[in-house]
């Protein structure tokens, strides 16, 4: 088995004043020869300097505390690209004579740039109101970053090859120890949202990288829990975790070498699952070449199976959870990997409503006993792109016309309702066959996406 070579950053050529920024700087002399640094490099992977776009608008921190908590505020994102026409998306690359598009490439593999339209930024204006000792305020101080996973304009991270993933696993490295090593930065945050029901905007295979000037609340909460337990036993609280998902296996979904994928004791989402390395590592940095090749390995199975699971390629959050980078050190913390689908069934999602939302509990409707079993019975194999079938187990053979929009008739209120006897659903047989009618909701969602 081949190992995925190391990325290659690049700069493309000058596109404006912006592409003299630090950035573009900063990664031209990390990285390559200069030789390297011109848009056909961008074969490799490669950066784009940043738009100095974005749009007017506000945004600054302000201080919740009630919550002890900060809210960003960002106002000009509602300007930003929504749902462009099919036949121009903004992060293909440019097609020789075509409008231009982020990407001043007719090729590439992996792209990293500034969000044009994003929640901080480097130079922040200054807040639109004033702080006091109550309400605080500060200049939203910290970077977005966008990473184009392809230039596969309908592929995702599901139907990469392995080697395209473990590509993507070196950018995150890299990502992650530069934006970490700022001073003005606390936490790199890693993830990505899929599927219009997220909230996405732009359907081309991307995630994003936001790098917060404070240690965002959950993050925080289990560096909290993680320091508590290690301090009182003297040992790792998510090694702890590990332990006793594969002593018990009932929730767990797939394990290599190196990693085991599990659906949490305390899952909030039917079809959450963790991804954890079996060593005992808090970053992306600390993994050796073959634990890179194990995550990039284990991540295609997990997003395998959830593309089986119903049959049609199943929106998801994912988080990448790792030590913050504050400066101080964090002996006791375990990197992981945090998938949440929003689906219940292949028809009706989870909804954030006032448990949830309002009291900050969830309620799962389902087991994760029963969950991990059915994911765990999903064929790993590849569903086509196009939605079509597997070729080596059938998957997603039945109900084809259904998907993508056909026969759904499905309103509102049957998403929101509570309490629908669909538990069924669940069943493997019926999860695994991809038989599903897979019909998405295709309402028009806000979303919180670059
Ligand atoms: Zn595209
Ligand atoms: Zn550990
Ligand atoms: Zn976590």
């Amino acid at each position: 088995m081949g190992r995925a070579p190391k990325a290659a950053w690049a700069v493309p050529a000058a596109r404006g004043p912006a592409a003299t920024s630090a950035i573009g700087a900063l990664r031209v002399s990390a990285a390559i020869p200069a030789a390297l640094a011109t848009p056909a490099a961008l074969a490799t992977a490669g950066t784009v300097a940043p738009e100095t776009g974005g749009g007017s608008g506000v945004s600054e921190l302000r201080w919740n505390p009630v919550l002890a908590e900060w809210v960003v505020t960002a106002t000009h994102r509602q300007e930003r690209t929504y749902h462009p026409p099919a036949d121009f998306c903004p992060l293909c690359p440019t097609r020789p004579g075509a409008h231009p598009t982020e990407v001043p490439a007719d090729d590439y593999e992996i792209v990293v740039f500034e969000n044009k339209f994003p929640s901080f930024r480097r130079t922040p204006p200054e807040p639109s109101v004033e702080g006091d000792d109550l309400y605080q305020v500060r200049p939203s101080k910290g970077i977005c970053e966008v990473v184009l996973y392809s230039s596969k304009h309908n592929g995702s991270l599901a139907t990469s090859d392995v080697v395209d993933i473990a590509r993507l696993v070196d950018v995150w490295t890299d990502r992650y120890e530069e934006l970490g090593s700022l001073d003005y930065i606390d936490y790199v945050l890693i993830f990505e949202n899929k599927g219009e029901v997220i909230g996405v905007t732009l359907e081309h295979p991307h995630g994003q990288i936001y790098a917060f000037p404070f240690i965002p609340p959950r993050p925080a909460r289990e560096l909290e829990s993680a320091a508590r337990h290690w301090h009182s036993t003297g040992r790792c609280l998510f090694c702890d975790i590990l332990g006793k998902e594969i002593a018990d296996g009932r929730r767990l979904v797939a394990q290599n070498e190196d990693f085991v994928a599990v659906v949490p004791f305390f899952a909030r989402y039917p079809y959450e699952v963790h991804i954890l390395p079996r060593r005992h590592v808090a970053s992306l940095l600390d993994f050796a070449d073959d634990e890179r090749w194990g995550l990039a390995e284990i991540l295609k199975v997990v997003l395998q199976k959830y593309d089986n699971l119903f049959g049609f390629p199943l929106p998801y959050i994912m988080v990448m959870h790792q030590a913050a980078t504050d400066g101080r050190e964090y002996p006791y913390y375990h990197y992981h990997v945090e998938f949440y689908p929003p689906n219940r069934t292949a028809t009706k999602l989870k909804y954030l409503a006032g448990c949830e939302s309002g009291a900050g509990t969830f309620i799962n409707d389902t087991l994760p006993e029963e969950t991990a079993a059915t994911l765990r019975a999903t064929a790993p194999c590849k569903l086509d792109p196009a939605y079509g079938t597997c070729g080596k187990c059938g998957a997603g053979a039945e109900d084809r016309g259904k998907r993508r929009g056909k026969g759904g008739g499905r309103g509102k209120g049957e998403l929101t309702g509570e309490g629908e006897a669909d538990g069924k659903s669940l069943g493997e047989g019926e999860a695994t066959g991809g038989a599903r009618a897979a019909e998405r909701s295709v309402e028009v969602k806000e979303g919180s996406e670059a």
